[in-house]
């Protein structure tokens, strides 16, 4: 399978993992299945409110990362890019994700995008980053450690700057102490070109045309998506999903077969998708394999010959006789 291609975007020439290639940056498994899991939790499940907020944090991340590629579509230059990459350490026992990483001949830039609104104060004695009484994690720290564990994916030893990229618009920025050198490492968006322009000139090139493909090649191949059992984290039973088809227009479980269509019931809306969604939704939250009368418990759908039909289009494969025939499908990917 193929994990990346290469794209000339605006005359520049990137790298993009599968997921942009419609120039759209595409929603993790994780948040796929954050997404999948809050449209069948019931609003009064203990857990609903976590993953509600897990799920905005996701939608959060996703505009910031579309922020920053589209300011960076404006560098007229053929720097590789990758996206949403998490590469394992040399020994395999933590991983390290980053947002976005810039290949140029002569540096590589990494890029944390924190997409939050506000006055974000960046206290440099704590080490915090909050807003109000709000803590977060602080990303300059965060930045620092992912330069730190980069240097052992370097093909030689050449320039790396990690950056924070605060894409939200209404974000704004205060630091404590006021002079802190740690001011550079926080940018807006509308800075990265010339904050790069910078950096790069002078400069001289480390890597060649072939040796920078390459390298991005081999990061994009050693991606390992961020991929945990989402009813063990929110200690969530699927016992507690509610069955049903999701209509993406009115928000609730109530996609039902008319004839020969796919129509919600509370508001009317024609969905060919929406039953495949649901079908991918169960590949994501529970599995892979599925009988037809799980999908059929699962879609709140009567029909054999209907779960049938969905099964046979949407399967890889199959297994097992008559009695006991598990229909496979497709792994879920980003
Ligand atoms: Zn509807």
């Amino acid at each position: 399978m193929r994990h990346y291609f290469c794209l000339k975007r605006n005359g520049i020439c990137v790298i993009v993992r599968e997921k942009e290639r419609s120039g759209n940056v595409r929603k993790s498994i994780w948040h796929q299945k954050v997404e999948a899991l809050y449209h069948r939790l019931p609003p009064a499940h203990p857990r609903f409110q976590e993953v509600k907020k897990e799920l905005a944090k996701c939608n959060a991340g996703l505009e910031g990362e579309k922020r920053l590629l589209y300011f960076l579509s404006e560098i007229n230059e053929s720097y590789r890019i990758l996206h949403d990459i998490r590469l394992p350490s040399a020994n395999g026992t933590t991983h390290v994700q980053i947002d976005t990483i810039v290949i140029c001949p002569s540096i590589i830039f990494l890029f944390e995008v924190k997409h939050i609104s506000g006055t974000l104060l960046f206290n440099r004695y704590t080490n915090q980053m909050t807003r109000n009484d709000q803590v977060f994690g602080d990303p300059i720290t965060q930045v620092q450690r992912q330069e730190h564990f980069f240097a052992e994916w370097l093909p030689k030893p050449m320039p790396v700057l990690s950056v924070v990229v605060l894409s939200h618009p209404q974000a704004k920025v205060e630091f404590q102490p006021v002079d802190s050198p740690d001011r550079a490492y926080v940018l807006y968006p509308t800075d990265i070109r010339q904050r790069m322009e910078e950096k790069i000139n002078g400069l001289p090139a480390m890597l060649t045309k072939k040796e920078t493909f390459e390298f991005a090649k081999r990061l994009a191949a050693a991606h390992k998506p961020f991929d945990q059992d989402i009813f063990h984290v929110f200690h969530i039973q699927p016992s507690d999903l509610l069955p049903g088809i999701h209509c993406p227009k009115c928000g609730t479980l109530t996609v039902i077969k008319v004839k020969r269509h796919w129509e919600c019931s509370r508001c009317q809306l024609l969905s060919k998708t929406a039953p495949i969604q649901a079908l991918h939704d169960y590949t994501l939250l529970v599995g892979t394999a599925i009988t037809n009368q799980q999908l059929r418990r699962f879609l709140n759908v009567e029909s054999r010959s209907v779960s049938e039909k969905l099964l046979k289009k949407c399967r890889e494969d199959s297994i097992g006789t008559t009695k006991g025939f598990v229909h496979m499908m497709k792994k879920p990917s980003s």
